[in-house]
């Protein structure tokens, strides 16, 4: 079995070709970093025209680096949703098209859905079902129990920012660069490699959700660490032209992150086992912001405790790939879950109303 996978949801334009035993045979992607630098974030306009200009080069170089023409691809899985409309529709329109021309099944992929079963490539038995999956990314901040493909329960979610949309933000604040290298780059790389200098405790900030009934919300919330940072900066606690000042507030805000993260997920897990009866064999970090170290050995911390392992996909496919597009297809092929050749875009999609809206096994 080999899926080609289009990505196309964001700022990334992404393609691979992986095999049913999760092996990748090829993957192109396009990142867009330099382009939305200049804006401090995605422009939905900018991001599309260059997702029409760049997707039929990501495709055509993702077969020919896998010496594959579409004949040889048995079916086409590409992000249907959510994210930005105007991208949303070039991968959907060039995925299809592509497999109505080639006669190939078509999957039309939950972009969540995907980076929460990114973990199991490749590694199948670690991660069974059900599992605990805390999806960190750009857009999303949600923790939430995969019982199957197609079947979550969401947990909790962000009140306000996502954390991956604090780390930008808070890079913003404290005027650091983006980073750019071959696997993208961006504010939370650059946040992250400048924490690493850092004295997380010289700004210690209080954790979110800590007072009264928020303690036992199993939500997220963000904004409030932002608001407090803008605040030291405006009353000139720290300064963004010292580069240790810089480090020491990166450093106290991811680690803030990190802890928020740890404890809200041990609720989760803990609601998962008393309120649910699932005891979940496995902690999935997924999206951009698990590939954050200090996040990592936060989660990896509280999965010790819990006596279950933690996976994360390797940060190259934490973050928006086209592996992740065809690894979801390789799953949904597997239970019979095709797509006519029809489908439109969905921009807005909870993760858990998959069957409601669009998904319906074909006979
Ligand atoms: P969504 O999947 O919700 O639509 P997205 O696909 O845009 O959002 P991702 O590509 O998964 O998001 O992740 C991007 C986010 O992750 C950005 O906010 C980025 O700053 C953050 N991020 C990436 N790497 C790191 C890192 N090492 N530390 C902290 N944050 C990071
Ligand atoms: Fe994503």
């Amino acid at each position: 079995l080999r899926v080609l996978g289009i990505e196309s949801s964001c700022d990334d334009t992404a393609a691979a070709i992986v095999s049913g035993d999760g092996q990748i045979i090829s993957e192109t992607c396009r990142h867009q970093h330099q382009v939305h630098e200049t804006y401090g974030g995605i422009v939905p306009g900018l991001a599309a025209d260059h997702h029409l200009r760049n997707m039929p080069l990501v495709v055509r170089e993702t077969l020919e680096k896998a010496g594959m023409r579409m004949s040889d691809v048995d079916a086409v899985a590409v992000t249907r949703g959510p994210g930005l409309p105007a991208s949303l529709s070039v991968g959907v329109a060039a995925g299809k098209t592509l497999a109505a021309v080639h006669g190939k099944p078509l999957v039309g992929v939950h972009h969540m859905e995907a980076h929460a079963l990114m973990a199991r490539m490749g590694a199948e038995d670690e991660v069974r079902f059900p599992y605990l999956c805390l999806l960190i990314s750009g857009g999303h901040t949600q923790s939430l129990v995969v019982h199957d493909v197609n079947e979550h329960t969401l947990l909790g979610s962000t009140r306000d920012d996502s954390v991956g949309e604090a780390f930008d933000k808070i890079a913003r604040e404290l005027d650091i660069a983006w980073l750019h290298t071959q696997d993208g780059g961006g504010a939370g790389p650059a946040l992250e490699a400048l924490a690493r200098s850092g004295d997380p405790a010289r700004f210690a900030l209080p954790l979110p959700m800590e007072k009264s009934d928020s303690a036992r919300s199993l939500d997220f919330s963000f904004s409030g660490l932002k608001t407090r940072i803008k605040r030291m900066r405006e009353l000139g606690e720290f300064s963004a032209a010292s580069r240790q000042d810089q480090a020491d507030v990166a450093a106290a805000f991811q680690h803030a992150a990190a802890e928020h993260l740890r404890r809200k997920t041990r609720l989760a897990l803990a609601h998962a086992a008393a309120e649910m009866g699932v005891a979940a064999t496995c902690l999935v970090a997924s999206g951009g912001v698990a590939s954050n170290q200090a996040v990592r050995g936060a989660l990896s911390e509280l999965a010790a405790r819990s006596g279950i392992p933690l996976v994360c996909p390797p940060p190259r496919l934490c973050t928006d790939n086209g592996v992740m597009i065809a690894w979801a297809g390789v799953e949904r092929l597997r239970r019979g879950l095709l797509d006519s050749y029809d489908i439109d875009f969905i921009q807005r999609w909870p993760l858990d109303q998959l069957k409601r809206m669009g998904y319906q096994p074909r006979a």
